[in-house]
């Protein structure tokens, strides 16, 4: 009975807890009238008690970038050249955004924290060089800037927001520039820093992507890892509903860059979108579901600068889509490599070694295709491979090709269907573009191949073109209805 009772109330307390995780990227917080613009949305979700989450001002982690690489290569003069626009940035967002009552003490913190790059900009210049953990460290300045901008212009707006350190909720691994976050540690830190703030009906905001090591040395998600702050967030507190407000309508067929008839997706299934993020769908950082997969939280994909969109609803499961596929992915700067083993060897565990070597180098393949003597292997080319190269010369010839794209055509159910594979390769031959590398049937929901990066684009054109944009598609593909399940959003 009093085990009942006591897990009563924890769930109670829980419930007390729930609310939703508004996430706003860089560009819903590029300038003060984006600011502002977030402010009203906030407001409008304020009774369901939101915790936001934002991103760096649009463009300042880039920027940050080339600071700390000007610096390490010893221009020092390029370095602060960025570091006074980037100050004058901030200056200025603010003084437009901030009553004078909010103003003085908001303008001291950002010049503080530019006083605090410069130094650190000036430490890398008379080394001469750029750690991971020292990238990190300049980095960090941009939500942490974000964030205190975004609490003064909150309480300008009249909204009762706290500004909560990440650095100091989030533990995660010494795993510089992508960092893994350790749960237990950040789950209860989380809990302590937000519960007083949501049980008065304050508005808690948070730099999304920056967290800390245990001992407190500042380190990050990898880019574009604000929408995994927030779900870490979601899944932290028990959140209703996880939102990551961006600058399009939703998950779309495709990247609208590539194919300016992309539409918007009603509703899709965890298990869909994570393919689609993890093969290029930078809407959203290919590990943001996974919090939000283990707490089963839905999540939405929102857009601020037309906030009345019923956006993407990403949920555990969704209805069949009434396309062939749900959406199409591009991945560049992917490498080849081609291991082509002794005769000997295939027979006694070669691949069981070269999947070892892959390991060792916390490398994982985005596709493997095997023949009897040679096996090929797509991996993400953002990485020095020399070392993993080295270790598998061990195991046989290894050549590397560079300069490769991965496209991956996502959908449900697309190992039982008859003819998918022929009717995407008839596409992609009419294109005369050459495939290297094929993946069907390994996954339920995706179909990959791999071919020149100077293809891609127009692979995924005439893909998109044949699978999404025929006369012959249902109309429901263009309607805006919400599926059940699917809960709306206002
Ligand atoms: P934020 O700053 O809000 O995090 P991002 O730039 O990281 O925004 O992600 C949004 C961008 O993702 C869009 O502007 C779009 O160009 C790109 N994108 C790539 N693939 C897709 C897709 N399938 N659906 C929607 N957007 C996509
Ligand atoms: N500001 C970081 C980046 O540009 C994180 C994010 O925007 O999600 O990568
Ligand atoms: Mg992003």
């Amino acid at each position: 009975m009093v085990g009942f009772l006591l897990l009563a109330a924890i769930r109670g307390g829980e419930r007390d807890l729930a609310m939703i995780v508004m996430k706003f990227g860089g560009t819903s917080v590029e300038d003060a009238e984006a600011i502002a613009r977030v402010a009203g949305i906030v407001k409008q979700r304020a009774k369901q008690k939101p915790v936001v989450v934002v991103s760096a001002l649009g463009g300042f982690t880039d920027s940050l970038v080339a600071m700390a690489k000007a610096a390490a290569s010893g221009d020092l003069p390029a370095a602060l050249k960025l570091w006074r626009a980037g100050r004058q940035r901030h200056v200025t967002v603010l003084s437009k955004l901030v009553s004078k009552a909010n103003a003085d003490a908001a303008e001291q913190q950002v010049q503080d924290l530019f006083g605090n790059l410069q130094d650190v900009l000036r430490g890398i210049a008379a080394l001469g060089e750029l750690s991971p953990r020292t990238q990190d460290n300049i980095l960090s300045f941009g939500e942490t800037l974000s964030s205190l901008m975004v609490v003064a212009g909150f309480k300008s707006a009249g909204l009762d927001a706290v500004h909560i350190d990440a650095r100091q909720c989030i533990v995660t691994d010494a795993s510089h520039t992508k960092a893994v976050p350790l749960l237990d540690p950040t789950n209860a830190r989380l809990r302590a820093s937000l519960k007083d703030p949501l049980a008065r009906n304050r508005v808690p905001v948070l730099g999304g992507f920056i967290a800390a090591t245990e001992d407190g040395t500042p380190s990050t998600l990898g880019r574009g890892g604000s929408d995994f702050s927030a779900a870490i967030v979601g899944a932290a507190l028990g959140a209703r509903r996880i939102e990551i407000w961006t600058d399009v309508e939703g998950m779309l067929t495709t990247d609208p860059r590539i194919c300016k008839s992309a539409r918007r997706i009603e509703v899709i299934g965890f298990e869909e979108a994570s393919e689609l993020a993890y093969f290029g769908a930078k809407v959203l950082h290919p590990a943001t579901l996974i919090p939000a997969v283990e707490s089963n939280i839905p999540v939405y994909v929102l857009n601020s600068r037309n906030p009345e969109s019923q956006g993407t609803c990403i949920q555990a499961q969704a209805p069949h889509s009434a396309t062939t596929f749900r959406a199409i992915a591009l991945k560049k700067g992917t490498k080849i490599l081609n291991i082509k083993a002794p005769r000997l060897l295939i027979a006694h565990g070669f691949l069981r070694s070269l999947f070892e070597v892959f390991e060792k180098h916390s490398l994982s393949p985005d596709l493997v295709n095997t023949s009897e003597v040679s096996v090929s292997v797509a991996i993400d080319g953002g990485r020095d491979v020399k070392p993993l190269v080295n270790d598998l010369k061990q195991l046989g010839a290894v050549e590397v090709e560079n300069g490769k794209a991965i496209v991956c055509l996502v959908g449900d159910n697309i190992r039982g269907r008859v003819g998918i594979c022929a009717d995407v390769f008839q596409v992609v031959a009419k294109t005369g573009i050459n495939v290297h590398m094929v993946s069907q049937g390994a996954s339920e929901i995706n179909i990959s191949f791999v071919i020149e990066e100077s293809d891609a684009v127009r692979a995924v054109q005439a893909l998109h073109a044949h699978f999404f944009e025929a006369e012959h598609l249902p109309v429901s593909v263009l309607g805006n209805e919400t599926y059940a399940g699917c809960a709306g959003v206002a």
